[in-house]
């Protein structure tokens, strides 16, 4: 399965990345349960990998069912 939805919106992991990182990647792997709680509701969270550009590679964090995000580069 690779749409989740995110505070009420379907997305893919590319709309995923884009949501934490502000503009959309040249490449994202597959959404995945991060084993986490957000630390602002308490809701799920889940992860994305993505490429923001050639050189980098970074874990993006989103809640489900809130704003919070966080990213580890
Ligand atoms: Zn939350």
């Amino acid at each position: 399965m690779t749409n989740r939805v995110v505070e009420g919106r379907m997305v893919t992991s590319e709309t995923l990345a884009e949501l934490i990182e502000g503009e959309r990647p040249m490449e994202a792997t597959e959404i995945e349960d991060a084993d986490r709680e957000c630390p602002d509701c308490s809701g799920n969270v889940i992860s994305v990998g993505y490429m923001p550009s050639v050189t980098a590679f970074v874990t993006g964090y989103k809640c489900q069912d809130c704003e919070w995000s966080d990213k580890e580069e």
